[in-house]
């Protein structure tokens, strides 16, 4: 039996891997979920504890954890804050940790994991964008780090029986996000509303603002260099509108390695479940004929937050970490309606630039590197668009 616990349960990768979970157990397979991890939604999380009768629950906060200790049965035990994501990642009930947390939050549960000697599927690409060496170093079997993250979950697939020196590229694709269609001299005036509206995928919203941006896709080349250990040169994006092909790896002899499925987040959540078997589909079959397959180069000029983060992936050190959090403070303002689309990109080039990097980083220094970008970027747009802006 394998036992799993879920950290963001309440989140959209989440909630999809508890539908997977429960499928695959009625099919018969040997999972259980034996740990839950939320942020606020307290009643969501009890209710999901109590359908999987889970031993373990952790809140965000204090007061999260005291509500839910009224609403659980007496056996469960219930944590909070990070340590308590920390203590359900390496707790010895826990074979598997499925990390959905979003944003720098997921960092530390994802080492204690890994230094448990866990298997952790990742869909918290943060973790490895902002603390790549450190969960790297961790790693002690290939297998022990699973990616959640579609395009990535391609590369893994595609990679399987190919040697490292046989590979030229890695290729990921991109939707293009909300506003793929929109001329760039309308950015400045789309509201949250619409960029929350994926042309191809239903995510949390910070994501769906960094697909926009293609500040998601700076994380993802990120994320891909440090699992596949590959240099940003041989890193490449493509636009795909369709979101069908998720991952290419180019070979040396000129044959490429294409990742086709179904854009349904719960299809790399069940692979980095069930790994390395394929088991029955958990969203519809894909229906190639008919179908058509483009792809173009993206035009850079219109995502200029793009080679910011791939710029900080580039200088390494604490850089990553701080373009992180300022874009977690950024997407928050902008979804709050204070800060136009086009500032997020501007107030991560004015972050990346002001930012004194530290190489090779300890947690302690990456979590200070977050802090002084957070309040930066928030003194940032206080001098730009008012004082009474954040
Ligand atoms: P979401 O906002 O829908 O959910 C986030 C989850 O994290 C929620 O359950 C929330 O309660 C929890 N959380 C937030 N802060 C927390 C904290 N401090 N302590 C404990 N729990 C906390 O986000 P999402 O879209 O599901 O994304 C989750 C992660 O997966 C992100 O890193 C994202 O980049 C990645 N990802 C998501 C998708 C997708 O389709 N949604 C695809 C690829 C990768
Ligand atoms: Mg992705």
């Amino acid at each position: 039996m394998t036992r799993i616990a879920v950290l963001g349960a309440t989140g959209s990768i989440g909630t999809q891997a508890l539908e997977v979970i429960r499928r695959l157990r009625r099919s018969g397979a040997e999972l259980e979920i034996v740990a839950l991890a939320a942020g606020r939604r307290v009643e969501e999380l009890c209710r999901a504890a109590s359908e999987f009768s889970v031993a373990l629950v952790s809140l965000r906060g204090p007061e999260e954890a005291q509500k839910a200790r009224k609403l659980l049965p007496p056996y469960v035990e219930v944590f909070h804050g990070q340590e308590g994501l920390e203590a359900i990642a390496r707790h010895p009930q826990v074979d598997v940790v499925l990390n959905a947390v979003v944003g720098a939050a997921g960092l530390r549960a994802t080492l204690a994991a890994l230094s448990a000697g866990k298997r952790v599927a990742l869909a918290n690409k943060e973790s490895l964008v902002i603390g790549g060496h450190l969960v790297m170093e961790l790693v002690r079997d290939p297998d022990q780090l699973i990616p959640v993250d579609s395009e990535h979950s391609a590369l893994w697939q595609a990679m399987r029986g190919v040697r490292r020196e046989e590979v030229k590229k890695l290729w990921i694709t991109a939707s293009g996000g909300a506003f793929r269609d929109l001329p760039p001299e309308d950015l400045a005036r789309v509201t949250p509303q619409e960029a929350l509206s994926h042309p191809t995928w239903r995510m949390g919203p910070r994501i769906t603002v960094d697909s926009a941006t293609l500040v998601n896709k700076g994380f993802e080349v990120i994320e891909a260099h440090w699992l596949f250990g590959m240099s940003y040169e041989r890193i490449g994006v493509l636009l795909h509108p369709q979101s069908l092909v998720h991952g290419l790896v180019e070979l040396v002899d000129g044959n490429v390695i294409a990742v086709i499925s179904e854009p349904d987040m719960r299809i790399p959540i069940q692979y980095a479940l069930t790994y390395p078997r394929h088991r029955s589909p958990p969203a519809r079959r894909l229906e190639l004929a008919g179908k058509t397959l483009e792809f173009r180069e993206i035009p850079w000029d219109k995502y200029p937050a793009f080679s910011v983060v791939v710029q900080a992936g580039k200088e390494g050190g604490t850089a990553p970490a701080a373009i992180n959090a300022a874009d977690e403070e950024l997407v928050a303002a902008f979804l709050a309606g204070r800060i136009p689309f086009t500032a997020i990109a501007e107030g991560l080039a004015y972050i990346l630039e002001r930012h004194h990097n530290v190489p090779c980083p300890t947690l302690e220094e990456i979590e200070t590197a977050d802090m002084w970008a957070r309040t930066e970027s928030r003194r940032w747009m206080r001098d730009r668009f008012g004082p009474t802006i954040v």
